[in-house]
């Protein structure tokens, strides 16, 4: 186990037991921090939600009060106190070094080379431990997959951003964080907020398909959006081709064709036993989801597009808190790495 973030846990915490001794803490607190939500909630010592809230919040270049805040609204909706709290684990929509406890790099929350972990623990008096909100939720979505987990297993999420991570071991216990929303796409031109030009999140992710759409309606006086063109929401234009606007179908189905591309490239490359989609976009139907999977098929190299399964998740915006509680309890050495049975993975043909 690598060096932890923050102080060890204070002599004297936790419950008066009767009869004076004192139960260590044990409950955990996980705050997600995506690009556009914070979800947060405190989490019993089997891993059970005992409180869960999740509600808009854009966070300011190098300001995290929000983080803070969330879990202590998390703890008093429990109905507990930091007394109670064994550590808490922080899901970040960026690069983490997480045995620094440092966010390395998260341009949809404008923050870079922040020590998150070691600030955090020392406003809150607890161990900190911060991840990758990508491989916090797969590793809650793993833990659910149908006939138990699998490795190598890949993991894509499409949000405010797009992200990703293979699970190349399961008795690891932590994924390997994917960068692929700054993968370059073919013909993309549009300005990165890393920097670059042509990004896969300037095409594939939910701000670019919107900015997308919502240029394209401004430029068309009879798109029926027009009149708030410079306000659409990416459920606008989810909404709207759903209900089989032709621009909304354009836009969703370039999106999620560029998605598919660096799906099947992964899967070119990792060769997984499974893979797993999650996000908003992923939901049986979707127009995104339909251009992904047309986009996948048709890149994945012919031997293997049969040969392993591919599943949207199943576990819901909770994935995110629920798994790096999960992640950080593993990374403090409290929580056993899970050693399935094996099961084969694809294997190349002689
Ligand atoms: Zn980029």
């Amino acid at each position: 186990m690598g060096p932890t973030v923050g102080p060890a846990r204070p002599a004297g915490r936790g419950r008066a037991r009767p009869g004076g001794s004192r139960r260590p803490p044990a409950t955990w607190v996980g705050v997600d921090v995506g690009g556009t939500n914070v979800r947060a909630g405190a989490v019993d010592e089997d891993g059970h939600l005992l409180s869960w809230l999740s509600y808009p919040h854009r966070m300011r270049p190098g300001q995290f009060h929000a983080v803070p805040e969330a879990a202590g609204k998390a703890l008093d909706m429990a109905r507990l106190s930091w007394t109670d709290v064994a550590a808490v684990g922080v899901g970040i929509a960026g690069l983490v070094d997480s045995h620094a406890g440092l966010v390395i790099d998260a341009g949809n929350l404008g923050w870079h080379d922040l020590a998150l972990g070691r600030e955090l623990s020392r406003r809150l008096g607890v161990p900190v431990v911060i991840e990758n909100d990508v491989c916090a939720s797969a590793i809650a979505e793993l833990a659910v997959l149908p006939g138990g987990p699998v490795s190598p297993w890949l993991y894509l999420s499409v949000g405010t951003g797009v992200g990703a991570c293979v699970v190349l071991d399961t008795a690891d216990g932590h994924p390997l964080c994917l960068n692929v929303g700054h993968l370059p796409v073919p013909g993309g031109s549009r300005l990165c907020p890393c920097g670059k030009y042509g990004c896969l999140e300037t095409v594939a992710s939910g701000t670019a398909f919107t900015q997308a759409a919502g240029a394209r309606i401004a430029a068309d006086p009879d798109h029926v959006l027009h009149s708030r063109a410079a306000t659409i929401t990416g459920k606008d234009v989810v909404d709207s081709a759903l209900a089989g606007d032709a621009l909304s179908l354009e836009v969703l189905a370039a999106a999620g064709t560029a998605c598919g591309s660096v799906v099947a490239n992964l899967v070119n490359m990792f060769i997984p036993a499974g893979v797993g989609l999650a996000g908003g976009m992923m939901a049986p139907g979707s127009p995104y989801l339909v251009a992904l999977l047309d986009a996948a098929r048709r890149d994945i190299t012919p031997w293997m597009q049969a040969r392993f399964e591919l599943g949207c998740g199943r576990v819901g915006e909770t994935a995110g808190v629920t798994g790096v509680v999960e992640l950080a309890r593993r990374r403090l050495g409290e929580a056993p790495v899970p050693r399935p049975e094996p099961r084969s993975a694809v294997t190349p043909e002689a």
